[in-house]
């Protein structure tokens, strides 16, 4: 059926082009075939379809916005759409958090961000180095790669790590030593060149490293770090922002405040290439020009944005309700962990995942379920873990769907 795909397009294609499926249509949580047979989506464009498929409000905004010939292009031109997407921004998100950050349009994805996040937190400390962490993914440009814990995402291209200090991320010990002892250790070793680094960047929950979760107080710890030795926090939101763990942002959990961060996927609200860096005001010592890019003011995805800002963010239901139904994942996956030895159930909010100590079976979990018309991924550095990641908005029912799905086919691959 892909035989096509196969003729024309360059073999590097992946995540969910495996699947043997032409797709032509979506709404809501599913996605149609192009016969027509609907598909229930729990990978929601790793985490870009928060807000589901064709949201029907966020698609009358949109056609409401290109019927009135409103602006498409606009670079850093100022447009009614960026400023209602700014002001909404500030008002739904940023102040009733406390939040004091300037909004930085980088470029069209998430890697852009993090480029931007990088350079500017190299710009302000005067400083080189960026510490990083294992299994972690921040994106495919040079500069989030030489940061990305994942040699296979290198691409055999030997991309070099200069200035980029992966260091273990929380649990990478099982508890066997005390928190950030490696990190102290380097850091006052001057022979480890590690002095003074620019920056620490961080997902609180990394989702293609595998579901992994951090604790809140190794990310309070982290903080803490990050100010006695002068280092700035990029939390990178990319994936897990935008309410995917409950709250808004990632890091509420934890009731600590970045520097900077990296945002994009849902925050167009549409499915569609925007990007953000929140930069606390301060420390926005940009230059006019320093950092820029053709596809930056992405008019149609501020109209989505601040939208789904509007429905989604003016009180706490999304966030309430992605908690629940987290919790019922939860509870499956907690059911499947007693059952199944190997079986670890991971992740909080509606980013949850099932790792297997057999690397083969997430995906042939994966396969059984996409049989059994379900869409699930995978994640880890082996790929050994199943990713659950519904949009936050589907119903009680679809949950129960999926998640009965879940068990048949982790059934019908472990017995
Ligand atoms: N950071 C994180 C945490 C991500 O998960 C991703 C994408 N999976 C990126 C950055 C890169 O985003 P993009 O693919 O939009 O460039």
């Amino acid at each position: 059926m892909n035989d096509i795909f196969s003729a024309l397009e360059s073999e590097v294609r992946s995540y969910s082009r495996t699947w043997p499926t032409t797709f032509d249509r979506a709404q809501g949580s599913y996605l149609y075939s192009e016969d027509g047979k609907p598909y229930l989506d729990f990978f929601a464009g790793a985490g870009a379809l928060n807000y589901g498929h064709n949201n029907p409000a966020l698609k009358r905004k949109l056609l409401e916005y290109i019927e009135r010939d409103g602006v498409t292009h606009g670079l850093d031109q100022a447009t009614v759409a960026k400023r209602e997407f700014l002001e909404t921004l500030d008002e739904k998100l940023l102040k009733p958090r406390g939040l004091d950050y300037k909004v930085q349009f980088p470029g069209p994805t998430g890697t852009n961000s993090v480029e931007s996040a990088l350079k500017l937190a190299r710009k302000i400390t005067g400083r080189e180095s960026i510490i990083s962490f294992t299994n972690a993914f921040h994106g495919m440009t040079l500069g989030s790669l030489s940061v990305t814990g994942n040699s296979m995402k290198r691409g055999g291209a030997g991309i070099p790590l200069v200035h980029a200090t992966p260091m273990p991320y929380d649990n990478y010990f099982d508890g066997q030593f005390p928190d950030f002892l490696y990190f102290e250790r380097l850091l006052a070793d001057s022979g480890s060149g590690l002095n003074e680094p620019a920056a620490v960047i961080v997902e609180t929950l990394q989702g293609e490293g595998g579901i992994n979760s951090s604790r809140p107080e190794w990310l309070r710890g982290l903080r803490e770090l990050c100010d006695k030795h002068g280092m700035l926090l990029i939390v990178d939101d990319v994936q897990m922002g935008c309410g995917r763990t409950g709250p808004f942002f990632s890091f509420e959990q934890a009731g600590i405040t970045p520097d900077i961060v990296c945002l994009s996927k849902s925050i167009g609200g549409y499915g569609s290439p925007l990007a953000i860096t929140l930069i606390k005001s301060e420390l926005d010592v940009w230059e006019p020009g320093e950092h820029n890019g053709t596809f930056r003011g992405n008019n149609p995805a501020f109209v989505t944005a601040s939208e789904a800002l509007r429905l989604y963010w003016s009180d706490d239901e999304l966030e309430k309700g992605t908690l629940a139904k987290g919790e019922r994942v939860g509870k499956v996956l907690s059911d499947i962990e007693d059952k199944y030895e190997g079986a670890v159930s991971k992740g909080r909010g509606l980013a949850r995942g099932l790792g297997f100590e057999d690397v083969e079976v997430a995906g042939k979990i994966s396969k059984a379920a996409f049989e059994r018309q379900l869409i699930l991924e995978t994640a880890g550095p082996k790929d050994e873990v199943v990713k659950i990641m519904p949009p936050l908005t589907l119903s009680d029912e679809e949950l129960d769907q999926g998640l009965h799905i879940i068990t048949e086919s982790v059934q019908s691959v472990l017995g």
